[in-house]
């Protein structure tokens, strides 16, 4: 397999670094990838923060995707597709990426193929009931998307982001009815992806139900060095 760092803490001038984060909704993809952007220098691509952005602008693809998330249920395919390519295009993602939240379908995942190579997909592993606790405590920063949560990891101040001072909110769609609803899409319609990445032999399975948020950034960076 090709080496594609020299340097730990860089990127390779010469080579790329496309990572994808992958697991349920609430086994960390967001917080574990805000620490590994800092380590390898790419940029964080979260297509629920691309669409939540979108909402919040109210643009032609926030009005379209809003109901499906709201409901909790998978935004079509060619809209998030748009969204992404349209992302990935940017200059700064040209030396590589982390992927969170994408793909979440075998369609996402052979669309994403024509643009880009991926070299490791990152599994992260969490029980249901791990799950259900951090979703319902989770609190997200309205300015930089920053995620806490109230018990696990809360802000120094309550309600204010640490990082930027922006005020920090509850997600629409962390109640349990609606966390119900994405766990069940993500059984049915993202975790065929496993197998699938898994028989293209870059699949990494992470634990991430480990106290120590650094010791499971720690394990994906073992993961990613040693190829
Ligand atoms: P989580 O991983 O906690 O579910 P995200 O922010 O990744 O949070 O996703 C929130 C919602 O955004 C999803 O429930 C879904 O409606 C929509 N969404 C995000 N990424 C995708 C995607 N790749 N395909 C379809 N819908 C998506
Ligand atoms: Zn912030």
């Amino acid at each position: 397999m090709r080496k594609v760092l020299n340097f730990p803490t860089q990127v390779d001038v010469l080579g790329t670094m496309r990572i994808i984060i992958f697991g349920p909704p609430g086994a960390g993809k967001g917080t574990i990838s805000a620490s590994l952007i800092k380590r390898f220098g790419i940029p964080q691509v979260s297509t629920g923060d691309l669409l939540r952005e979108s909402i919040r602008k109210m643009d032609d693809i926030g009005r379209k995707a809003k109901p499906f998330m709201d409901e909790g249920q998978l935004v079509p395919d060619e809209i998030v597709i748009a969204l992404l390519s349209g992302r990935l295009h940017q200059p700064d993602a040209l030396q590589g990426f982390i992927l969170d939240g994408f793909p979440r379908t075998l369609n996402q995942a052979e669309e994403l193929k024509q643009f880009a190579g991926i070299e490791h997909v990152l599994n992260l592993k969490s029980s249901r009931q791990v799950i259900m606790k951090r979703l319902s405590g989770r609190r997200t920063c309205s300015k930089c998307n920053a995620i806490y949560h109230i018990t696990n990891l809360p802000p120094k101040k309550e309600g204010i982001c640490d990082k930027c001072g922006g005020a920090l909110f509850q997600r629409n769609d962390d109640n349990p009815k609606t966390i119900a609803k994405r766990l069940k899409a993500y059984r049915l319609q993202t975790m065929p992806l496993i197998k699938y990445y898994r028989k293209e032999g870059i699949l990494k399975d992470i634990d991430g139900e480990q106290q120590s948020i650094q010791k499971i950034v720690d394990d994906c960076i073992k993961a990613i060095e040693n190829g």
